[in-house]
Parts: C-alpha cells; structure tokens; sequence
C-alpha cells in the first residue's frame, strides 16, 4: 500500500486539506529551488516528483501536487477563460485538491465541488444520473474523469443537459491520438487486464481520435485548441507541461437565441 493509500484508508477525510497543505509546504522547502515552475502554486523547485503509472520523471508538482496537465489546463482556465474574473457558478467533478484551492478563493466564482465518494467534493453527484435541473451551471470541469466511467456518453448528456447556454465544459481524458476510434472491451474486468489494454488498472476505455464525435454526438459544440503549441520549448520544460494535450473547449449553444432568429427569419 502506497503512502497515500495509507494515509486515506487511517486518515478522517476532513484532515485531508490540512495534510495537502502541511505536506506541501514540507515539500516545497525540501525541493526548493530555481529549475522548474508550477504556474499552480507559483512555487518554483530543483526538481518535481515522479508520477503516473510509468513514474515520469519531473511530473508532480512538490508544492501542490499539479501534474503536468494541470499546469496546462490551469494556464488555459486563467488565459483563454478568464476564470479570475468572470462571475459563475462552477461544476467540478472528481475535484482536484490544486484546483478547488484555487476557484474557493476566487470572490467571483460560485464553487460547487462534486463526485461519488470523492475526497474534497462538496455533495455526491452521479455524473450519469445529475439530480440538478437544466441549465445550472456556467462552467463545468471534468478532468480526467470519464475514462472511469463505464456509461461515458450518458455522463457527457448530463453534463451537458446541466451546463447553461453559452457556458463552457472542459472534459479532458487521456488520448491515444494513434487509434482512429476508441477501444472499448467491457469483458475486460480485472485491473491487471485494464492496465494492460487501456493504461490504467480503473480505466475502462481507452479514447481515440473520435473523442471529440462522442462529445459533439452529447450536444457539445468542440473546438480542439492546441493551446501547448503557444509555449516555447524553454518555457514548456520550465513548467513542465505535458508533451501531447490538447484542450477540448466544449460550449453550449444557446438554442433560444436560435430559435428566436429563425423564427425571426421566418417573420
Ligand atoms: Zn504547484
């Protein structure tokens, strides 16, 4: 058993921010330093921990635990989005300690944290079956979630069903851009099997390039932005961001204002 899976089974869930914050300020003195940069926390290091399945060099943040892809999204969330400033209330799934942090003390963002049996979620939530009306939420962030998710396209419609008009999800998953379509085996069971075949022990799917169909097939409108491709390489290794993310900026469209214009058309 892990250190982490240690501390989670002994461990009272309401210690767990303390901890996050105790350990990472422990860990940012140990790896203190000028090499590296975790736009996150603004801490900078020697070195980052290891992390993923594969143990990647430089991959964690020691400060506040970010991954590489966390550093990308949340550059994306404060460039591209401007969610420092924009009033909403936001949906995160499965939250991320990092993140949660960060859009709590935000004045302007209406934070709901949410997941089944997740450690910093604010209420229980099944993303296949949301007990909330339509059109709740402006935001919704879903990170890495729904490779878990044996009912994947009923999530992505409930997730939509709950974003408002004119609002934006953000439903990252692990890609192989080399398959053309998503692998999907539901007979493949045991977690040796699924680390074998999708990359992970509780993954159940590996996604193709047809990712983005499954989202725009949930009433997802899909940009693909490459927003890695905006860093130098210098800057890139500094923060260490990941090497192959793109972001997939799914939005609402506002059928209303549609309707309303072809009816206009119409008149
Ligand atoms: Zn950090």
């Amino acid at each position: 058993m892990s250190v982490r899976d240690s501390v989670k089974k002994h461990v009272p869930e309401r210690f767990f921010p303390l901890l996050m914050e105790a350990g990472g300020r422990v860990m940012a003195l140990i790896y203190r330093g000028k090499k590296y940069y975790c736009p996150c926390c603004q801490g900078t290091f020697r070195k980052m921990l290891p992390g993923g399945v594969s143990q990647r060099e430089n991959a964690v943040c020691p400060g506040c635990n970010a991954y590489e892809r966390h550093r990308l999204l949340w550059l994306y969330l404060n460039e591209k989005l401007a969610v420092y400033k924009r009033e909403m209330v936001l949906l995160h799934i499965a939250p991320e300690y990092v993140f949660r942090k960060m859009f709590r003390s935000l004045p302007n963002i209406q934070y709901v944290g949410a997941g089944i049996e997740a450690p910093f979620a604010d209420i229980e939530m099944d993303i296949t079956a949301i007990e909330q009306e339509d059109n709740s939420y402006d935001a919704i962030i879903c990170n890495h979630v729904l490779e878990h998710v044996p009912k994947d396209v009923q999530a992505m419609r409930e997730l939509h069903r709950v974003l408002k008009p004119g609002g934006w999800a953000i439903l990252q998953v692990p890609l192989d851009l080399s398959l053309e379509n998503t692998y999907e085996d539901f007979t493949i069971q045991s977690p040796e099997e699924r680390l074998k075949h999708f990359g992970q022990e509780d993954h159940v799917r590996l996604y193709g390039r047809d990712y983005k169909d499954r989202l725009q097939d949930a009433g997802f409108t899909v940009s693909v932005d490459r927003y890695r491709e905006e860093f130098s390489p210098s800057v890139a290794e500094r923060f260490r961001l990941p090497e192959n993310e793109v972001i997939y900026l799914c939005t609402k469209t506002d059928t209303t204002d549609r309707q309303e214009n072809s009816t206009q058309h119409r008149n």
